[in-house]
């Protein structure tokens, strides 16, 4: 789960982790409210929306008094951002965040993430801040330092001190830039975050370290314990297709093809993208409806592929387990007749009940073609498609 900067800043600071004075706005008046309490004399203008690269797309803007803070206000919100993060259609700016404005002297890179190669926390520093990390990974990768984290000690504080020199924090400032990091470790592991990203972190004028930006990243599985982070939640950032998902407890992942994937089992679910890859198409997302699915869940399961308008054919690859074909059948079905079935629909069932499953499929009238195994079916639907 993705939260906004404002809020990701807010969880940082209950850790000790410097961040600069700020505060949300919905409105052009709450943002010059906002400016004139912070009293200050420059303040920064900051779309809020699950993305980043806001600044090149000009959703960051430094204001100079409060006229300007309208103006650029104004500007902003109700704007449509597009940004390497946001995808061509872009996102809509509902919220500001109105900041202090900061003497920067130079940025840097801190990321905290879960490397899968250790299976360990790992934290990465760059000077190379306030570009894009990928850039750099790309460019100048001897420019990234890590440190990988033992679970059983946490991050020690001589680690964070050879992050800090290793990107060159002036020699003054590396204590603080260790105790930035340490706080910031604390905060990724209470909190179970999966990704902990501050670009930029900087150094100031006045001989400070703190953090310009802020994404947090929460690991949906431990959600559970973390009721405060759930009610950061902005459903109107999500996809509302993946939030239908949630409720229904449905592993579900939008993607940018045409063909719509019903799948039980995850391992199955990537093999099915992989093979419809494979035969030249391209899946329009993950779906994995899980094990003991009901016909409900099957139905909404369905639904949710048939609303996206993206979809030009489906394909549905169950091998029943603990899951039964027929129960998929009907979930199909159910939820053919209620939105109607215009697009082709190529079906392969193996497993329990398979043969009742066929049987209610064939009966129901639905134009649908059956596969006799996952290659079969993936060429199927991407000459159906094409
Ligand atoms: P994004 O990563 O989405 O572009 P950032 O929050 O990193 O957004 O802001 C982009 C740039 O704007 C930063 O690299 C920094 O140079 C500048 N900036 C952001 N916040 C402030 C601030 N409070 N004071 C001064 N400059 C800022
Ligand atoms: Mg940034």
């Amino acid at each position: 789960m993705n939260i906004h900067e404002y809020q990701g800043k807010e969880v940082l600071k209950q850790y000790g982790v410097a961040v600069p004075e700020g505060k949300v706005a919905f409105t052009v008046d709450e943002a010059v409210e906002a400016a004139k309490s912070l009293g200050t004399p420059v303040v920064v203008v900051k779309a809020q929306i699950h993305a980043g690269g806001r600044g090149k797309a000009g959703g960051v803007k430094v204001a100079k008094n409060l006229d300007e803070v309208r103006t650029y206000a104004e500007q902003i919100l109700g704007k449509v951002l597009v940004t390497h993060q946001t995808g061509p259609e872009g996102k809509e700016v509902k919220r500001l965040l109105i900041e202090q404005g900061c003497d920067i002297k130079k940025e840097y890179y801190i990321g905290v993430v879960v490397d899968r190669g250790t299976g360990r926390v790992v934290i990465m520093g760059s000077e190379e801040g306030g570009t894009e990390i990928e850039e750099v990974a790309a460019h100048s990768p001897e420019k990234i330092f890590k440190e990988v984290v033992d679970p059983a000690i946490g991050l020690q504080p001589f680690q964070a001190r050879r992050l800090a020199y290793n990107i060159n924090i002036p020699n003054e400032l590396v204590n603080k830039a260790a105790k930035f990091m340490l706080s910031l470790y604390t905060a990724f592991v209470e909190k179970d975050c999966s990704i902990a990203e501050i670009n930029p972190l900087v150094v100031t004028g006045d001989g400070n370290v703190m953090a310009l930006d802020a994404k947090l990243n929460f690991d949906s599985n431990a959600l559970f314990r973390h009721k405060d982070i759930v009610e950061l939640r902005d459903l109107e950032e999500e996809d509302e297709k993946e939030i239908q998902a949630s409720k229904y407890d449905l592993s579900y992942i939008a993607l940018d093809g045409n063909i719509g994937c019903m799948v039980n089992g995850a391992g199955l679910a990537m093999a099915t993208m992989d093979i419809i890859k494979y035969y030249g198409g391209d899946p329009a997302n993950f779906l994995d409806v899980g094990g003991g699915a009901t016909k409900e869940k099957v139905t909404e399961a369905f639904k949710i592929i048939l609303s996206d308008e993206n979809v030009k054919g489906i394909f549905v690859n169950i091998f029943g387990g603990i899951m039964k074909c027929d129960i998929i059948a009907e979930g199909v079905v159910a939820a053919a007749r209620e939105l109607g079935l215009s697009r082709p629909l190529v079906v392969r069932l193996e497993g329990t009940n398979v043969e009742l499953g066929k049987k209610i499929l064939n009966e129901s009238g639905l134009n649908i073609v059956a596969a006799d195994s996952m290659a079969d079916g993936a060429q199927k639907i991407v000459a159906l498609v094409k």
